[in-house]
């Protein structure tokens, strides 16, 4: 088995902060993720010497656009940065006098609609150029017709979020076929749902008119770069609202440009997800999830069983659950003395309280070992 890398890199060394170990996913209080040493290059190359940043937005935004099977692309500054400019650019189209009227939507088509049980602690990103969120459907569930009944004169768009945990409003394709016959754009949040692969193309071929992905997530690439990518006309006023350079005013997108350094290192992560085996990648991820599973194993009070990966799970997930006749450490209390130790371990959180979900994806080699390690030292301590 490798050896886990415990030297903290001179960087942060210098900075007195201390590198932990990611148990917990690609999220975002932890970096996101670990780009390949192919990305960092790339990105280092990039910052070499100047470009012209419209040309190569441009250039990026037809990998972003084939990588997601769309008509349009662009890099953009994070998911987040995707949602405010999707938003954008579906109050303005491509009227400029409306593009530099922005965050003052007044008079403009500016309200999102969004599934009550949708509703997300990164939603205020649709709120930001100046749109107004309404709410749709009762959180226990939703009805096509309650969407259509919902879609006003001021609506400029329908906004679909997948995020894990989230209760789910309608499918993608049925928010499209109400939506779409109402003249509504659709735009999915599909933030943290590559990989699986497919799901760069899937929303677009269920009829998505925008999408974006966070690029720092599954995806590997930089933690302030996402994609955006859909209908072209949709995709040109996302750059009249983010790349504007010759306009008076800059646009709402001005405060998430996305440098040539995450650009390119975004492509490149693209680049290799999609040459990149698949299966290789799970059973990476299911090698590490059987190691903490057969350590864990068998200890009495505990199930640890590996959940499979879904909507709600990133990657093969062993999750320790604590029965009743548990008379050890509290689920509160392992998470506690876990952050507590040196290096500090993140795990992840499930449907109860009373669970604790090792997320095996951002796992360097060897980590595993040193997780379980951790736990069973924890576990065992009565
Ligand atoms: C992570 C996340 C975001 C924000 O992504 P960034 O790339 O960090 O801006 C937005 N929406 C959802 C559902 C997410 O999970």
């Amino acid at each position: 088995m490798a050896v886990p890398r415990l030297r903290t890199p001179q960087p942060y060394a210098r900075l007195g902060v201390r590198p932990v170990i990611n148990a917990q996913s690609w999220v975002t209080a932890l970096g996101g993720s670990v780009m390949r040493p192919e990305v960092l290059q790339a990105m280092s190359e990039a910052a070499s010497c100047f470009v012209d940043m419209v040309e190569l937005n441009r250039a990026a935004g037809k990998v972003v656009a084939r990588a997601c099977g769309a008509e349009g692309g662009m890099v953009t500054a994070g998911a987040s940065a995707a949602g405010t400019i999707a938003v954008a650019a579906c109050m303005t189209g491509s009227d400029r006098a409306k593009v530099e009227q922005l965050p003052d939507s007044t008079g403009m088509k500016n309200e999102v609609l969004l599934f009550t049980g949708e509703r997300n602690r990164y939603d205020m990103a649709f709120e930001l150029p100046g749109a107004r969120i309404v709410e749709w459907g009762i959180a226990g569930g939703a009805s096509p017709y309650q969407l259509d009944a919902a879609i006003a004169e001021r609506t400029c768009a329908v906004v679909t979020v997948f995020q894990p945990l989230l209760a789910r409003g309608l499918a993608v394709s049925e928010v499209c076929e109400v939506a779409h016959a109402r003249g509504t754009p659709v735009i999915v949040d599909a933030a943290a749902e590559v990989p699986p692969l497919d799901n760069l193309t899937r929303f677009v071929r269920e009829g998505a008119d925008l999408v974006f992905f966070s690029g720092g997530k599954g995806i590997g690439g930089p933690q302030n770069a996402g994609l955006l990518a859909g209908r072209s006309d949709l995709v040109e006023a996302a750059y009249l609202n983010a790349l504007n350079l010759d306009a008076p005013r800059a646009g709402v997108g001005r405060g998430m440009k996305a440098s040539r350094e995450s650009i390119v290192g975004m492509v490149t992560a693209v680049e290799l997800l999609l040459e990149s085996d698949e299966e290789a990648l799970y059973r990476g991820w299911m090698d590490k999830a059987a190691h903490v599973h057969a350590r864990l194993d068998g200890i009495e009070g505990l199930r640890i069983v590996i959940e499979e990966p879904g909507p709600d799970r990133h990657g093969p997930q062993p999750v320790i659950y604590f029965e009743p006749d548990w008379t050890g450490p509290s689920p509160a209390e392992v998470r506690r003395r876990l952050l507590d130790g040196e290096p500090p371990i993140h795990v992840g959180f499930g449907y109860y309280a009373d669970e604790v979900n090792i997320v095996v994806v951002c796992l360097q080699d060897g980590e595993e070992e040193v997780v379980a390690t951790r736990l069973l030292g924890i576990l065992n301590s009565r």
